[in-house]
C-alpha cells in the first residue's frame, strides 16, 4: 500500500463510534500511516430516528479539539494527526454551517450529504411514494443545491451514498442515467477548486467498490478535477485503511497519479 493516510475517520466523538481516539491513533501508528485526519459528525438539525437521542451527530467540538490537540502532542514523534470534520450539509442551514466551519481552526472539511430534502435514504420514508430512480435523482439534485449554495468546504464525501440504501441497494443504477446530474455536480465542485472523496467504506459495504463508483470518479478526473482525498470511513480501528489497495488500483485505471491530504485547508499533493 503507497497511500499514507486516511483522511475520514471517526471516534467516540462522533454518536455513532465508541472507539477511543487513542485507539484510533495506535492502530494508524501500528498500520504505519504517516498520517491520519479525524473527521467527527457535526450533522445540524439531522432528523432523528425514535430512541436516537437529539444531538447524537453533533460533536462536542471543543472537547474534541482538545483531545486531538493532547493526541497530537502525545504521537509527535510517530504519526502527524489532522483536525477534521465531516460537516452534514442541508441547504436550510448553510449560514449556521458557515459559521461553524469558520470558529474553528480546522485542518479538512469534508461535506456530506446524510439527508436529502430532510429525508434520511437509509429510511424507509426516503424511497416512499417515488420510483427508485426518482428517489436517486432527487438525492443527486439536492448535492447540486448544496454545493451551487455552499462553499466552505474541501471535499465532498461519499458523493453516491445514496446508492447504499434503498430497495435493492446500488441494483439497477446505470451511470449514463444520472449523467447529467453528475456532471453539473463535478462542474460545479471544479469550478469552485473542491475535492471529491474516495470513500472506502463502499467496499466494506459491499458496493464493489468505493463510494463513489468508479464512474463517477473517471467522470471527475475527465473534467479536470485533481483534489482526490482518500479515507475509509472507520468508526473502529480494525476497519481504518481497509481496502486502500483495492482503492489504489482503482484510481490509478482512472488516470490519477496522486492524491491529496488537507492542512489549514490547503491541499497538499502525494504521488501513488
Ligand atoms: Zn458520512
Ligand atoms: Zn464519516
Amino acid at each position: 500500500m503507497s497511500i499514507i493516510a486516511d483522511c475520514h475517520l471517526h471516534t467516540s466523538f462522533s454518536g455513532d463510534s465508541e472507539v477511543p481516539m487513542e485507539s484510533m491513533v495506535e492502530r494508524a501508528i501500528s498500520l504505519g500511516l504517516k498520517e491520519i485526519t479525524f473527521t467527527e459528525h457535526m450533522d445540524l438539525d439531522f432528523i432523528y430516528e425514535e430512541g436516537e437521542p437529539e444531538g447524537f451527530f453533533e460533536v462536542d467540538t471543543d472537547a474534541y479539539m482538545k483531545k486531538l490537540m493532547e493526541c497530537r502532542e502525545k504521537y509527535s514523534d510517530n504519526i502527524r494527526i489532522n483536525f477534521g470534520i465531516e460537516l452534514g450539509m442541508q441547504t436550510h442551514i448553510n449560514e449556521k454551517n458557515l459559521a461553524y466551519a469558520k470558529k474553528y481552526p480546522f485542518d479538512f472539511i469534508i461535506a456530506s450529504s446524510h439527508l436529502a430534502e430532510g429525508m434520511d435514504p437509509y429510511l424507509k420514508n426516503y424511497w416512499e411514494g417515488r420510483s427508485k430512480a426518482d428517489s436517486w435523482h432527487a438525492y443527486f439534485a439536492y448535492i447540486y443545491d448544496v454545493v451551487s449554495s455552499y462553499d466552505d468546504f474541501d471535499s465532498y464525501g461519499h458523493l453516491d451514498y445514496v446508492l447504499r440504501y434503498g430497495p435493492g441497494g446500488k441494483e439497477g443504477f446505470i451511470f449514463d442515467e444520472y449523467k447529467e446530474d453528475i456532471d453539473r455536480i463535478l462542474k460545479q465542485l471544479i469550478s469552485m477548486g473542491k475535492g471529491i472523496e474516495t470513500n472506502t467504506s463502499g467496499y466494506y459495504y459491499k458496493m464493489g467498490g468505493p463510494h463513489p463508483c468508479r464512474e463517477i470518479l473517471m467522470r471527475y478526473k475527465e473534467l479536470g478535477g485533481e483534489i482526490l482525498t482518500i479515507g475509509s470511513d472507520a468508526h473502529k480501528p480494525d476497519n481504518m485503511a481497509q481496502y486502500f489497495n483495492e482503492a489504489e488500483e482503482l484510481l490509478k485505471s482512472c488516470g490519477f497519479t496522486r492524491y491529496c491530504i488537507f492542512h489549514n485547508r490547503k491541499p497538499e499533493f502525494v504521488k501513488f
